[in-house]
């Protein structure tokens, strides 16, 4: 199909409180006694006044996620295991937390009916059958993941997403004060993320205008948050909630780029995480990016960001070359961030050199 036809988030709800709606959204989804699993990022596991809130009923389960490494194909295989063994069948599943908790709902939900492991659908249409009912509730804002189509997982021979039509949310639960209680450097590291696929997608190849009228909007926002407020407030959470979803909208037709390329290098081979990982690149790619880079830095010193140094200080050959084999794979965002000779532009030396800087 040579125009890509976008398989999109089926409701959204939106607005400060409205996560106190959970119960009657959910209540036609329910099928028979077949439980609703909640997967809650682990910074609430002692939160009770939050953990009240969730609407619970019958055989429902809290399934606290632990977010010390992203999401893992074993993990979420395992995850199906035991959800299956206890109940069966299920009526969803609702993933309450950052990217990592809403892939990991988003994998599992489709792993629920669908053979095998979830190593063997990441890839492009892969996945067979829809999943079940599944819900994202984003607590951080700026991955996008609450839009995608897709939901990253390190398998045993590569990161990569389950792409598909049946991955994205069948209900989103924007509510901004969620993430109200999001320590400021992580904040800022996750929101990056949204910046960052602002700054890929606006200047790629592939842009166009139904991604660049997102785009823009989304990076307007970050700029306002982050550089013209002095101080963070509600009206922030807000802003940044809706710059990560138009963000999220922005690369779901168009493409990442060069920093996302090279940071799954890292990720796959140091475990560092998608938001610092994404920031520890872009910080050094001034010459792809000249603009989006000035103001990355603008906004790094105005909110007194500590940007990790050094970090492939001393790795053998055989580590650096993992790390390019995984980012060159990413064919589609190099092609995107320059063009279709990227491969004689962004040779292995020249990524190598690249590597050595962050
Ligand atoms: P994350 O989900 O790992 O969360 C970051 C930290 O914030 C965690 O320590 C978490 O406990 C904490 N946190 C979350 N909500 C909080 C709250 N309300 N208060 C206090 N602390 C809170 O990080 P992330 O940056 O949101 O997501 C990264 C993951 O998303 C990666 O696995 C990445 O691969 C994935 N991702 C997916 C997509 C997609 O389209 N599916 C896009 C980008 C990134
Ligand atoms: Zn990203």
């Amino acid at each position: 199909m040579k125009f890509r036809n976008f398989k999109m988030v089926d409701y959204v709800v939106y607005g400060s409180g409205c996560f106190d709606q959970l119960g009657e959204i959910l209540a036609p989804r329910r099928k028979g006694d077949a439980p609703m699993i909640f997967f809650v990022d682990e910074y609430f596991q002692d939160k009770q006044a939050f953990l009240s809130r969730i609407p619970l009923q019958g055989k429902d389960k809290v399934v606290v996620i632990d977010v010390t490494y992203e999401p893992k194909t074993v993990t979420v295989d395992k995850i199906r295991d035991e959800l299956k063994a206890e109940f069966g069948e299920v009526s969803g599943i609702i993933g309450i937390g950052g990217g990592s908790v809403m892939d990991m709902a988003k994998a599992v939900a489709l792993m629920m009916t669908n053979p095998g492991s979830s190593a063997d659908y990441q890839g492009w249409d892969l996945v067979k059958f829809p999943g079940v009912y599944k819900v994202g509730i984003p607590t951080i804002s700026g991955t996008g993941a609450e839009v995608s189509r897709t939901c990253v997982l390190t398998g045993p021979t590569r990161k990569l997403g389950m792409n598909s039509d049946f991955t994205p949310f069948d209900q989103i639960v924007l509510d901004p004060s969620l993430t109200q209680t999001v320590e400021p450097n992580q904040r800022f590291y996750t929101a990056m993320d949204c910046f960052i696929h602002c700054v890929e997608s606006l200047t790629g190849t592939y842009l166009n205008a139904f991604s660049q009228s997102y785009g823009e909007k989304a990076q307007e926002l970050c700029e306002e948050i982050f550089l013209e407020k002095d101080t963070w407030d509600d009206d922030c959470d807000e802003k940044l909630m809706m710059a990560s979803y138009a963000g999220g909208m922005s690369i779901a037709y168009s493409q990442v780029g060069v920093a996302h390329a090279v940071s799954y290098g890292l990720a796959y081979l140091l475990g560092t995480k998608h938001g610092i990982g994404n920031c520890i690149v872009f910080d050094k790619l001034e010459e792809f990016y000249p603009d989006g880079v000035k103001k990355f830095k603008e906004m790094v010193k105005k909110h007194n960001i500590d940007i990790p140094q050094g970090i492939t200080k001393g790795l053998t050959d055989e580590q650096f070359d993992t790390m390019i084999n995984v980012s060159l794979g990413m064919a589609p965002l190099w092609e995107n961030a320059l063009g279709k000779d990227w491969k004689e532009i962004m040779t292995r030396e020249r990524l190598r050199k690249l590597y050595e800087r962050l």
